[in-house]
């Protein structure tokens, strides 16, 4: 375990009886990162949270947060660590001053510290005037934003965040993007994500992909899309096969969905114009430009020609 690590794993595994669902994972992720972890549905994300969370039993490994064994002290892991899953946690019968009271109180909590951290909480989302409000009479944003004030109310050193914003729109989802930035500014708070927004990865510290369980690829946003190519081509044409055997003895062998090609082009000198002109009528539309997290998701986990996997 490197003792600089708000979590680490080794081996850290689990079974569904003959099925393998986490295999092996070791971890080391540094106090106060934003660290995504990404990938398919079905790829072990969720397990991983629940097992470091205390929530399930891994069948073999071990893991750390903020240097306690998570196996030795299930208890205090609990008061470490705030969790935010796309299932809310919350009463909807309940009010939001409810809610949050009931959570301080399992916290331990004072009343005095309780109402103090709850007003700043539902201050950060203009919630405070809606205090006495039931949960059912919110919008979906807003009952998100009482999950996460929830999630964070104990100040956790380690919050797990499980698709937090999902189904959400824009500003809501960008609301919670500030305050998440804001509970590492000001509390250190180490944050671990998943999410399939991956332009929300973007701003991960450090993320790594997931696929049956295992790790695939991991790095910092940034080197991971360098990486992976300097342009995308990205090409529509009623001849995919044409264009794709014309084009790929120069860039390789492109995803293919449908009608539309992606190649990733690693040289830095390619005459784009010069390409364009020369397909002519056997392309509909063309583009390139600059490789992102989503880029990095397709090429780790659809095979060329084979199209979108996921
Ligand atoms: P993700 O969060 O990446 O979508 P999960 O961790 O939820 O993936 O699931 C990983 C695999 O484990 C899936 O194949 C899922 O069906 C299986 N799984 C999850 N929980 C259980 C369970 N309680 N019993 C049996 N299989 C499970």
């Amino acid at each position: 375990m490197n003792s600089d690590s708000a979590i680490s794993t080794r081996g850290l595994t689990k079974q569904y009886g003959q099925t393998t669902v986490v295999n092996n994972l070791d971890l080391d992720i540094q106090a106060g990162q934003f660290y995504g972890l990404l990938g398919p549905n079905g790829a072990g994300k969720s397990t991983t949270i629940h097992m470091l969370t205390t929530m399930t039993a891994a069948t073999s490994g071990e893991a750390w947060i903020a240097g306690q064994k998570i196996a030795a002290d299930p208890v205090a892991i609990r008061r470490t660590v705030g969790l935010v899953f796309q299932d809310s946690a919350l009463d909807r019968t309940m009010s939001i001053d409810e809610n949050l009271q009931f959570a301080a109180a399992m916290y331990n909590l004072s009343p005095h510290d309780a109402n103090k951290r709850i007003d700043e909480l539902l201050a950060v989302f203009g919630l405070q005037d809606k205090r006495k409000r039931k949960l059912l009479t919110l919008s979906g944003g807003q009952r998100r934003a009482v999950d996460i004030a929830r999630g964070v109310l104990h100040k956790p050193k380690v919050l797990f965040l499980d698709e937090p914003t999902i189904g959400l729109d824009l500003p809501n989802r960008r609301a919670i993007w500030r305050f998440v930035e804001q509970l590492r500014r000001e509390e250190g708070m180490t944050v671990f994500l998943t999410t399939h927004y991956l332009e929300e990865a973007a701003a991960c510290d450090h993320v790594d992909f997931i696929q049956q369980g295992q790790l695939q690829l991991g790095g910092s946003p940034t080197a991971l899309t360098q990486q992976l190519a300097t342009y995308i081509l990205e090409i529509s044409t009623p001849n995919p096969e044409q264009i794709s055997s014309q084009l790929s003895p120069l860039f390789g062998q492109p995803i293919r969905e449908d009608e539309d090609l992606s190649f990733k082009i690693a040289a830095n000198d390619v005459d784009f114009y010069a390409l364009q002109q020369s397909l002519g009528d056997a392309v509909s539309a063309m583009q390139w430009r600059k490789p992102n997290l989503n880029d990095v998701y397709l090429w780790t986990f659809c095979s060329p020609q084979q199209g979108n996997v996921i």
